[in-house]
């Protein structure tokens, strides 16, 4: 094989990892350095957003692949070995080369390094920690570091791994076992799930040890990640935030990440010819963001919605609404947390404020415009000082108000 140069092989090896999700980087902590200049600190907020996906989503990280050739061979991925597309590999000195470069010039504040699986699990793996090592240990990096743990590395390499790594992350890839089992023949659901169960003690035991006087050495503090492919089998919504909410509960996992299945070049053809309504995947994470952090429990997000999936032209937070028109309108200036949080158009912050306020005074209808930039949604569903809506009975004419066709580009992201 013709050698690459470095340009062709960061061509390569970032465009591969672009399928990959599961990298955004929240919740990370500034390392300490040992001689206190150490490179690539994050200044109290981890990672940036400096480039865009194909479908509009923002990544923070030099995101590539150590290597796109790989000996597995999941149908739903561009790298699987039977694939016919170009292909490359970094060496880890290499990798290192390019994030401090990357950071020195301000490009990027870290790094998301994944890879196909060569000869081994536990030898991909060895090489990804090699990386994370080499900046810690030799180039003093304090940048954002997210690693890709191997299902099935050996129990010493996840714990390595987490030593070096701010963040870990196992994909599950597809919400159904069956289909993971199907379509990806290589992997298997429990050394996924086991290599999650090893993350999950390695941070609870470094958190358990935090306070001790000789504390362990921190392990993935910003947590683990997933991702989940949507829309590469059968797997309905309900089926996916199933999967995601057990995953949660059993994993502590900080995020799942959903991906709108693309069709790769040279697709098999056990897959489906087009891609999912990407408002699809949408839907999927404010569904998400109302488990976690609005006190939705999953079958509260389904009831009612057909066939298991989510309605495409109402956020999910609003069709529940709609469904449950009897508990509303709610009055602001007396109601508890819980009861503000699902008021359509009332986000997370805006009720904080809200609560905060109504000490003050009776929040009227222009608080409400001040705090939220916007009553069209939640004029229906709420009673201030000054305001009691009028139309509770006409429900039809209101669902019909808020839907809309749902649109085919690239969707902002809005969360209530
Ligand atoms: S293990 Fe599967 S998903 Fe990962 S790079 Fe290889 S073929 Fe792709």
């Amino acid at each position: 094989m013709a050698q690459l140069n470095l340009t062709r092989k960061l061509e390569i090896l970032s465009d591969a990892a672009k399928y990959d999700a599961s990298c955004a980087s929240s919740g990370g902590e500034r390392r300490s350095s040992r001689s206190g200049r150490g490179v690539g600190a994050v200044t109290g907020r981890s990672g940036v957003c400096h480039a865009y996906t194909p479908d509009g989503r923002c990544i923070s990280l030099l995101k590539i692949l150590l290597t796109n050739f790989c000996v597995y061979d999941c149908a739903y991925c561009v790298n699987r070995i039977s694939s016919n597309t170009p292909r490359a590999r970094f060496s880890v000195d290499e990798v290192v080369a390019l994030t401090l470069d990357f950071y020195k010039r301000n490009y990027v504040e870290g790094l998301f390094l994944s890879s196909g699986v060569i000869q081994s699990a536990d030898y991909t793996q060895e090489q990804l920690n090699c990386v994370a090592k080499t900046l810690r240990d030799q180039h003093d990096f304090r940048g954002y570091i997210h690693l890709k743990l191997i299902a099935g590395a050996s129990p010493e390499l996840a714990q390595t791994a987490g030593l070096y790594a701010d963040r870990l992350s196992v994909n599950i890839e597809l919400p159904k076992d069956e289909s993971l089992v199907r379509l990806a023949p290589e992997k298997t659901p429990a050394s996924i799930r086991q290599s999650m169960g090893r993350v999950r003690f390695g941070i609870e035991t470094a958190k358990d040890f935090s306070h001790r006087k000789t504390p362990a050495p921190k392990f993935a503090g910003a947590g683990q990640s997933t991702q989940m492919i949507v829309g590469a089998d059968d797997a309905s919504d309900a089926d996916i935030i199933g999967r995601a909410d057990s995953l949660y509960a059993a994993y502590g996992l900080k995020r799942v990440y959903y991906s709108a299945f693309s069709p790769i070049p040279d697709t098999s053809s056990v897959l489906p010819s087009t891609r999912p309504h990407l408002m699809r995947e949408h839907r999927l994470y404010q569904a998400d963001w109302l488990m976690r952090q609005y006190g939705f429990g999953q079958a509260e997000i389904l009831d009612g919605q057909d066939g298991g999936m989510l309605d495409l032209e109402l956020d999910p937070k609003l069709a529940w609404a709609l469904r449950h028109r009897g508990q509303f309108p709610v009055d602001v200036n007396t109601a508890d947390k819980e009861r503000l949080l699902r008021i359509p158009g009332l986000g997370v912050r805006s009720v904080k404020r809200v609560l905060a306020l109504r000490r003050t005074h009776r929040i009227t209808l222009e608080d409400l415009r001040s705090l939220t930039g916007s009553i069209k949604t939640l004029k229906a569903f709420v009673v201030c000082a000054d305001w009691r809506p009028t139309s509770l009975s006409d429900e039809a004419g209101l669902e019909a108000k808020f839907r809309t066709a749902p649109r085919r580009g690239p969707v902002q992201l809005s969360l209530f």
